[in-house]
């Protein structure tokens, strides 16, 4: 029997791909949302629905939870996990545009998608959304400016929409990943050794290893549960903001 239906961005690779495993595998049906095609993948879970979105895009966000509620016929839980890290260069050499580019994707989209999935998660006996931010925002790490506000701003974006959807029961809460291991996180070291005139060995060592009390990177797979938790298990819990990154931030 199908337990319900989650909606995941940027679902077609990384900890959004990871989160839609999570949710198939306890029986959601998923729509898996990208830019890019998640047939494939959709194919693999069996129980969901390869749908083209961009988050920055309103029209593309709505045809996207359209399709959704068409196949379906409701949706319980939203993770807004599609995300960009953005340029890793001091503030005065950022172009606005990829400002722009940073807090489109990482902060309207959210804001997209929870307007346009809001009636349908309002109407669910359990609806749920579960933002995916950053650590960047609560630690800053110098040269990522766009990026840091955008994902503390998503912090902000999950209270408010925690407070306005209480009264129909939907719980909104933030994931706030420290380093999780993984291509994406190699690269964004890699640009910051660039950034400082250093290797990736100092940097990945100093400022990521070295801050984790657990002296490992969490995985995409903790990330997931965590997310699936927050939305399936934990109905009382909501407007948090939930550090998952193996002990670097405590606030
Ligand atoms: P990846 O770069 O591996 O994946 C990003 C995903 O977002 C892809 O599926 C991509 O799909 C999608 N995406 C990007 N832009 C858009 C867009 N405009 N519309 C729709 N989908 C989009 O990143 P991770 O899996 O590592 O990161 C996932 C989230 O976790 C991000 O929000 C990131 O900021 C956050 N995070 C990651 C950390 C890490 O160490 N990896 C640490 C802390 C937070 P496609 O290109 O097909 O559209």
């Amino acid at each position: 029997m199908r337990e319900g239906v989650a909606f995941v961005t940027g679902a077609s690779q990384g900890i959004g791909e990871a989160i839609a495993r999570r949710f198939a595998e306890d029986g959601y049906a998923v729509a898996l949302a990208a830019r890019s095609d998640t047939t494939q993948l959709a194919d693999e879970l069996g129980d969901a629905l390869a749908v083209e979105c961009d988050v920055t895009d309103e029209a593309s966000v709505e045809s996207a939870i359209d399709a959704t509620l068409s196949e379906y016929g409701g949706l319980d839980v939203l993770v807004n996990n599609a995300g960009i890290a953005g340029p890793t260069q001091p503030v005065e050499t950022v172009e606005r545009e990829e400002w722009s580019e940073t807090i489109e994707t990482n902060l309207t989209g959210p804001f997209l998608c929870a307007k346009h999935a809001a009636s349908a998660l309002r109407d669910s006996d359990d609806g749920s959304i579960v933002n995916v931010s950053s650590v960047g925002g609560k630690r800053p790490y110098p040269n990522r400016s766009p990026y840091a506000a955008s994902k503390l701003g998503l912090v902000g974006l999950g209270r408010t929409l925690a407070a306005e959807f209480g009264a129909d029961g939907v719980t909104v809460n933030t994931i706030c990943p420290g380093p999780v291991a993984g291509d994406r996180i190699e690269t964004v070291i890699e640009k910051q050794a660039d950034a400082r005139g250093t290797t990736p060995e100092a940097v990945k060592q100093d400022e990521y290893l070295g801050d984790l009390m657990l002296d490992e990177m969490v995985t995409p797979e903790e990330v997931a549960d965590v997310a699936y938790r927050l939305a399936v298990q934990h109905r009382h819990v909501t407007a948090q903001d939930v550090n998952v990154d193996a002990g670097m931030t405590w606030y």
